[in-house]
């Protein structure tokens, strides 16, 4: 398995520095919040698949469901004059159960990246629609991560995410992000560098020509840039900005939806109706690939109000719709309400968070603890506290080592180690993560 991994699998993000293990870990098994690697070496996966197994990986209800849609109706197209029953009866359940908060239609993709591209193309056609074609920028956070095709590209905040593949898409331009540790303000009060960041995005909006804009993307808790928080007035606040300049409004929820915040959507944690909601990942605890995009009623309305057909999208995906990744789906709803995962995740976060914060006290190589909401979670490292310097590559490499070999798999992003566990994680697993990072930051000190 090992050659052949290292001769056939091309994996661009397993660079060695960034790998536990070079090559990399084989995981071979995983049952519950536990994965197996192809050593028999068990761990606590504090990562969740990525983000996206928040019923854990043996939840059965799910493979059930998929094994019956195979079953019964493997594939049908959801394309031209056709659709399937199962995508149907999910988009009324998304629609009426997940997200009713003015959310009007769905339109599936096969996962994140779609979502997003579907959402930005959609937003340029919207404004089209109405004969404001002039809207074609959109604008973004710094710090912020919107996949990986040609439009989510363009608007990542990281600019290593951006420069190796430039030019992309004209007309992105990135805002300064609510990140209360580091930010070009010098702001560390949450609230008023709320209103900083505001300013700034209203900014830019004057400076670019509001008529120029189609749209404004945000991950409601900002995810693969460190897990950032905003204070409760940011989203709000980029909502009455919105509406004030006729901008659409996407929230791209895909790591933040289906329980992963502790509510069924980020949004709602800032009382928030985006215009699109991006979705992927947990919808189908990531047993398949499956996505969409919630489009909201004024949308709806403008794409289909006359039946003219002049809102029509001119492709399609050929796995939109797909009848597996959809019963998928309806049974992580059932089972998400069921087992009240977000509850778990509300409570487990907390406790997660409170046991991080603690280690800094004891830990001088932890910059930053940031959480309080649900289970997404960041440990920022640096080497030196008082100039907030990054800790390199390799410091972190080496606490997720030394994690891992206590029995607990950590997922490093730069200088950050970011928490994500199943939703369905109990008390005593979130106190041997913890315990798990402490052991590593004592081997990288
Ligand atoms: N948006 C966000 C907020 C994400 O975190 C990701 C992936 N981590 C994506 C979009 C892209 O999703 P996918 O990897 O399913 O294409």
């Amino acid at each position: 398995l090992r050659e052949n991994n290292a001769k056939h699998f091309w994996q661009p993000m397993a660079h060695p520095a960034e790998s536990l293990a070079n090559p990399p870990v084989i995981v071979t098994e995983a049952q519950g919040v536990r994965i197996r690697d192809v050593d028999g070496h068990e761990t606590v996966d504090a990562v969740g698949g990525l983000w996206n197994v928040n019923l854990g990986f043996s939840c059965k209800p799910v493979k059930d469901a998929i094994a019956a849609q195979l079953e019964r109706l493997p594939f049908y197209s959801t394309f031209r004059g056709t659709t399937n029953d199962a995508a149907v009866e999910l988009s009324w359940m998304l629609r009426d159960f997940f997200a009713p908060d003015g959310m009007a239609r769905c339109f599936y993709t096969s996962g994140g990246s779609d979502s997003v591209e579907v959402a930005l193309r959609l937003a340029r056609q919207y404004h089209k629609i109405r004969g404001e074609g002039g809207r074609t920028k959109y604008l973004s956070l710094k710090k912020g991560y919107h996949g990986t095709h040609t439009l989510g590209a363009s608007v990542n905040g990281n600019a290593n995410f951006r420069t190796q593949y430039e030019p992309l898409m004209p007309g992105c331009f990135h805002v300064p992000a609510p990140y209360t540790y580091r930010n070009p303000f010098d702001e560390s009060n949450p609230e008023k560098l709320a209103q900083l960041c505001l300013a700034a995005l209203e900014d830019e909006i004057r400076f670019q020509g509001a008529e120029t804009i189609a749209a404004f993307i945000m991950e409601p808790i900002l995810g693969a840039g460190g897990v950032i928080p905003p204070h409760e007035s940011f989203m709000p606040g980029v909502r009455a900005i919105c509406d004030k300049y006729g901008i659409l409004l996407v929230a791209d929820e895909v790591v933040c939806a289906f329980g992963r915040t502790g509510d069924w959507t980020g949004s709602r944690h800032w009382g928030v109706k985006p215009d699109m909601m991006c979705i992927a990942k947990a919808i189908t605890n990531g047993y398949f690939p499956f996505g969409a995009v919630m489009i909201g009623e004024a949308l709806a309305e403008a794409f289909e109000g006359d039946g003219s057909g002049k809102g029509s999208i001119g492709s399609g995906y050929t796995y939109s719709g797909h009848p597996v990744g959809a019963a998928a789906a309806i049974a992580c709803l059932h089972e998400t309400e069921r087992l009240q995962v977000k509850d778990n995740a509300a409570a487990r976060g907390m406790q997660l968070h409170e046991g991080l914060l603690k280690l800094k006290e004891r830990h001088e190589l932890i910059g930053d603890v940031r959480g309080g909401h649900g289970l997404m979670c960041a440990v920022e490292l640096v080497s030196d506290r008082e100039a907030k310097t990054p800790a390199d590559k390799k410091t972190a490499t080496a606490v997720a080592k030394a994690a891992y070999e206590d029995g607990v798999m950590l997922r490093v992003s730069g200088n950050n180690i970011i928490l994500s566990p199943s939703l369905i994680i109990e008390e005593a697993d979130i106190d041997k993560i913890i315990s798990a990072i402490g052991t590593g930051l004592s081997a990288a000190s």
